[in-house]
């Protein structure tokens, strides 16, 4: 255990980070995040570690960010009248959170494995999307609804890259949810097991995988994920992540406030 929030353990050569904050269907505070990194980084260091296991504990992977605990914080305007929000604020936070933390994560040079059940929603893909592979349980659904809050896609905007071209199009302008079937499909994720067969699936490949070269496979990961970068990945994430701060430039010009949706219409999506 790290924290209350992420749980950490290693045995036979195989790293599980746990998401623990199921009461809240894993929604990702700063706290939260910044734990997170923690184990990643502590997976990482560990020569022991050859395989990465990210799971979560609960119904769900991950309802997104708890925009009421990982929001940038609004500076006070000095006079009184409460917070005021600053595109320089969001900027900030983002960068370093939805967006330098993700890509590090992408980038360990050791092979990782998410396991996904229930919901995975917007920032809950900046935690999956990173792992090199994707096992999904069969009620995972996979959904970024972030254009009903007047923003083009989350911060790290792996759409076009996960799901290819047309169905990140989709995706994005109807904000609707992807099962696991369809997400298997486009190669979004690797495989699709029974619910209660996710977590000994998991271990299984990463046990597999754990028997390889460590260096091999720290050199076939950075062979793809190279290619990848080559062919226009990482510029254009970093691209895009400007992009979708247009977006809350725009919101905050429109509303004063960071998105243009109600939180409540957050919540149902979460339930849908
Ligand atoms: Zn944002």
């Amino acid at each position: 255990m790290i924290t209350s929030f992420i749980g950490y353990e290693v045995s036979e050569r195989i790293a599980t980070i746990t998401l623990n904050r199921p009461e809240a269907a894993n929604a990702q505070t700063s706290a939260l995040l910044d734990d997170l990194d923690e184990a990643w980084r502590r997976a990482a260091d560990d020569p022991e570690v050859r395989v990465i296991i990210l799971r979560a504990n609960g119904k769900h992977f991950s309802a997104g960010h708890d925009i009421k605990g990982v929001g940038p914080r609004a500076a006070s305007n000095g006079n009184g009248a409460g917070p005021k929000w600053t595109l320089g604020g969001i900027y900030e936070t983002e960068a370093k959170r939805f967006l330098e933390y993700t890509l590090r994560w992408r980038n360990i040079p050791k092979p990782s494995i998410a396991a996904v059940q229930g919901v995975c929603i917007s920032g809950g893909l900046l935690l999956a999307w990173p792992c090199d592979l994707i096992v999904a349980a069969d009620n995972a659904k996979f959904s970024d609804p972030v254009v009903m809050m007047g923003i083009g896609g989350v911060e790290y905007h792996g759409h076009t890259w996960e799901m290819g071209p047309r169905k990140a199009k989709e995706i994005l302008f109807t904000g609707r949810a992807m099962t696991a079937e369809e997400a298997a499909q486009v190669g979004m994720v690797n495989r699709v097991v029974p619910l209660d067969e996710l977590r000994p699936a998991v271990r299984e490949l990463a046990t597999q995988i754990a028997q390889m070269h460590p260096f091999a496979l720290r050199q076939a990961k950075r062979a793809v994920n190279q290619t990848l970068d080559v062919q226009g990945f990482y510029a254009a994430i970093q691209s895009v992540f400007d992009i979708h701060q247009t977006g809350h430039g725009h919101a905050l010009s429109e509303s004063g406030l960071p998105i243009l949706t109600l939180l409540d219409d957050m919540k149902t999506a979460i339930k849908k």
